[in-house]
């Protein structure tokens, strides 16, 4: 049994995600846990909110609550709409936990240790009437290059010119509108990656399997320009983790915090403590998927992330692990996306552009959207959400194949030989055919799930399915009762077992369709389809099934053409 550590890329507290951000990390990476789970694997699947920095802090301003109150919020839905995606995380954390506090303080102390912290003086502007210093892009005035007068601090978004907030003229503060600002100096710490950089270089090297998506993004970091640089790892704000070497006090960084950056991807590991105090575990029972000293080391770690966060896993989160001088677990395999595209644009959080997870689920189960995000999921290049295609692929694929071949075979088998699974006659050459088929599909399955190659997956499920509705089609039950019951008796047994077959081998995609095919089937055997002709005969004669509702309902015209419109316009 192999021992398998998932971390999916963390969502930002701020709001509900829409779905080409699901599909670029947590749906693959519940994929691949629910996989590994059917095959009897060991996983440890974990993902959390990425709560701190000036975002959640203006958010909460927004909406009239103190910060931690409406990160816990914010925390709570997106735990619920996580729950009905079908996300099966061992644990769901938060980057605001007390473990992940002691972790990152810990991680600067012994990288402070090893040379690998420097401080810096910097001059930065700050908001008297705020009371704080701002970040760049909290800083707006009007553009010097083509005059717009809401540029940021970091940006103008008309002209797209780089700025500098000194270069803003009339600057104001973007969260109050004060315009009385001043630049002061403050010290800040700075992650010495450009230290790491021939370690990094070396080690990615040795990842001659990882995407060609991935090394790439991280090579052109490592070696573009001045090559990789070092990075700020602290701010001055409120909400965050207090800069602390280990536990002890940092002279002259009293009330700052550690920058989110360099927080949040800490929280992979602080996640499994979390995990441990929630379900009354022992410090070594999570350790032992974590640190190498500790058990460890017979673990393969895969991370899923959209190609965006590709340099923090490539270079500045192994820069934190590896500076640390400690036997922490380092990622083995990482699996990045592109982006998937909405209907003729962008996805967009800010503009509100798209369908947004809960808003999915409002109109349709998750298996719907599961199976068309993973079947068309954003692996070579970008893909594009379109309203014709989601009606097409789940029209054809779910109801057609899938539904269609479920409720055939258990409508047929009640009509003719009542709700059990028919004992007469005997598998013949027709069977034996398709067995020979499926155990050939199966592998290819396997090779791909093990793969993480989403699509493939899910293109060869779908030919796995398409088989079965073949074969039903040729052996026609329906015709062969009327000469031979006993052989239209082995067909529908067939028939019933294909179905059990299918819900384990689905259920990764399609979780909860998969659980009510098992539960008509009356099965609660999951076991993994090792040897096919085993598994065809894993319902036995006699044995009692319910024919189940229709699995999956189609799409017509009339809705298709409803939502295209009501997802047309923006969110807000
Ligand atoms: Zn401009």
């Amino acid at each position: 049994m192999a021992r398998i550590l998932i971390t999916s890329a963390i969502p930002y507290i701020n709001g509900i995600k829409h779905l080409g951000n699901l599909v670029g990390s947590q749906l693959p990476a519940d994929l691949y846990a629910r996989y590994n789970r059917g095959r009897g694997n060991e996983v440890m699947f974990l993902c959390a909110t990425d709560e701190h920095g000036t975002p959640a802090e203006l958010a909460a301003t927004k909406a009239g609550k103190p910060v931690d109150e409406f990160c816990a919020e914010m925390h709570g839905i997106q735990t619920d709409i996580a729950n009905r995606f079908g996300l099966s995380f061992d644990q769901f954390g938060r980057s605001s936990s007390p473990q992940n506090h002691k972790l990152t303080q810990h991680f600067a102390g012994k990288l402070a240790e090893a040379g690998l912290i420097r401080e810096v003086n910097e001059k930065q502007v700050y908001s008297n009437a705020d009371g704080r210093f701002l970040p760049d892009r909290y800083i707006e005035g009007t553009c010097p290059n083509c005059g717009y007068d809401k540029a940021r601090g970091d940006q103008c978004e008309n002209c797209t010119k780089q700025l500098d907030p000194t270069d803003l003229i009339d600057p104001r503060s973007a969260v109050s509108g004060s315009t009385d600002l001043e630049v002061r100096d403050t010290k800040h710490l700075y992650l010495c990656q450009s230290k790491m950089k021939d370690t990094l270089d070396t080690w990615i090297d040795g990842k001659a399997d990882w995407p060609v998506l991935t090394t790439s993004i991280a090579k052109k970091w490592l070696h573009d320009g001045d090559g990789l640089q070092d990075r700020g790892i602290t701010r001055d704000l409120d909400w965050g983790i207090p800069v602390k070497k280990g536990d002890q006090d940092w002279p002259g960084m009293e009330g700052k915090v550690f920058y989110v950056w360099f927080d949040a991807p800490i929280e992979y590991i602080a996640c499994a403590g979390e995990w441990a105090e929630a379900n009354g575990k022992t410090d070594a029972d999570w350790e032992r998927w974590w640190r190498t000293d500790k058990g460890a080391d017979d673990v393969k770690y895969v991370q899923f992330m959209g190609k965006d966060n590709v340099p923090f896993h490539t270079l500045s989160f192994p820069s934190t692990i590896m500076g640390s001088n400690e036997p922490w677990k380092l990622v083995d395999y990482i699996k990045s996306f592109n982006y998937l595209n909405y209907d003729g644009g962008q996805f967009s959080t800010s503009q509100g552009r798209g369908v947004f997870m809960d808003q999915a689920l409002d109109i349709l189960p998750a298996d719907y959207w599961r199976w068309w995000l993973l079947s068309h999921a954003p692996e070579s290049s970008d893909s594009e959400f379109t309203w014709d295609n989601f009606q097409q692929s789940v029209n054809k694929d779910l109801a057609d194949v899938l539904g269609n071949f479920v409720s055939r075979i258990t409508k047929f088998c009640r009509s003719k030989f009542g709700e059990s699974v028919p004992g007469e006659g005997e598998y013949g050459e027709q069977e034996q055919v398709l067995i020979a088929d499926l155990t050939i599909r199966i592998r290819a399955y396997e090779a791909h799930m093990d793969a993480m190659e989403v699509r493939k997956s899910a293109q060869e499920l779908r030919a796995i399915w398409v088989a079965g509705n073949e074969y039903l089609q040729s052996a026609a039950p329906w015709s062969t009762f009327k000469t031979d019951p006993a052989k239209a008796a082995a067909q529908v047994r067939l028939g019933l077992n294909l179905i059990r077959l299918y819900a384990v081998l689905s259920a990764p995609f399609i979780p909860t369709a998969s659980a009510s095919m098992l539960s008509a089937m009356n099965t609660l055997d999951t076991s993994w389809p090792e040897d096919v002709q085993v598994a065809l005969n894993a319902l036995p004669a006699g044995h009692d099934f319910k024919v189940p509702d229709v699995l999956f309902a189609k799409i017509t015209d009339e809705q298709s053409e409803e939502w295209q419109a009501r997802f047309s316009g923006t969110r807000y």
